[in-house]
């Protein structure tokens, strides 16, 4: 047996989706059956990703736990290896390494309304955990999902945010910052679907993923209608080579984004001598 923690395992890509022009979902199934079937996973943790000869890119999982035997991952070409990353093709091989970090706090979320807040690509680690919710509809109360996107065909997972307003007591909320001639839905920052989201902070938890500023906005916001501190639940996303706790590369403070994070509390997160 193989003790080397870097050690990634090789997966086969079974699928790629085109979620938009510059993001991919990457279904993969592990080459390894005695791993593929010991393989478990919670909502808002991460694999990371090799490619042979360049390096590792950290990612979340954007699958349901609830649904064992799929891995979907779903990557923005941000750079180099992402890039390298969208030039593969089914039936090529990766490696990929993990699960990763502290997941969302579902124990926690169970039997409360939950509302998820979204920013471009953020929608990736929520999608994990907004199927695992509606896979066991019945644990937990209202969903109400606001999504924000630069423009209308940079909206991933169109599918899912069409079918998620079909299931019982769910609501689902797009805006974009630039409409084209079709748009016929909210224009603005995702702040700006507030009054249509109805939501309380006396008797909601509230996951929010995207870019350091919105997260910042929406957490205002959010205390201003009265959400707790520890109620309000965002991930912070950091340069990570290791992913394991060891190199110290992602550490803000005394804590480690990798392990500690990267799933924090606003009342963790304040502590943190950083911004959003
Ligand atoms: C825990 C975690 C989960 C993530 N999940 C996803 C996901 O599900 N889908 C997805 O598409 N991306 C995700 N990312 C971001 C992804 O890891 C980066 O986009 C990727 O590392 C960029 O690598 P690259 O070689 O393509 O880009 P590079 O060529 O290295 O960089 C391109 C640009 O992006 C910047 N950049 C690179 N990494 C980061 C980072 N971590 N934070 C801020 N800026 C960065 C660089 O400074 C540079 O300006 C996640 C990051 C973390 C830490």
């Amino acid at each position: 047996m193989n003790n080397n923690i870097y050690l990634p395992q090789l997966a086969v890509i079974k699928d790629i989706k085109e979620e938009t022009g510059d993001i991919k979902t990457f279904t993969l199934a592990f080459k390894d059956r005695k791993f593929k079937k010991s393989f478990s996973f919670r909502p808002g943790q991460f694999m990371m990703v090799s490619v042979f000869q360049a390096g590792e890119v950290p990612i979340s999982i954007s699958s349901s736990p609830a649904q064992p035997g799929i891995l979907q991952l779903s990557i923005k070409k941000a750079g180099s290896l992402t890039g390298k990353i969208h030039g593969h093709k089914v039936g090529d091989e990766i490696g990929v390494r993990g699960p990763y970090g502290r997941s969302f706090p579902v124990e926690r979320l169970i039997g409360k309304n939950l509302l998820f807040v979204a920013g471009g690509i953020g929608l990736a680690p929520l999608r994990s955990l907004i199927n695992y919710v509606l896979d066991k509809r019945t644990e937990f109360g209202r969903v109400t999902i606001l999504h924000g996107a630069r423009t209308p065909s940079d909206i991933p997972f169109k599918h899912e945010l069409s079918r998620w307003p079909k299931e019982r007591d769910a609501k689902v909320l797009v805006t974009v910052d630039r409409p084209d001639s079709r748009w016929r839905g909210s224009v603005g920052p995702v702040t700006t679907l507030w009054n249509k989201a109805d939501v309380s902070g006396q008797d909601t938890l509230a996951i929010i993923c995207g870019p350091p500023v919105m997260i910042s906005f929406v957490v205002m916001d959010l205390l201003k209608m009265g959400f707790s501190e520890d109620d309000i639940i965002s991930t912070l996303e950091r340069h990570m080579k290791c992913g394991v706790g060891k190199c110290g590369h992602c550490s803000i403070g005394h804590q480690l984004t990798c392990v500690d994070g990267p799933v924090f509390t606003y009342r963790e997160m304040k502590k943190l001598p950083t911004d959003l």
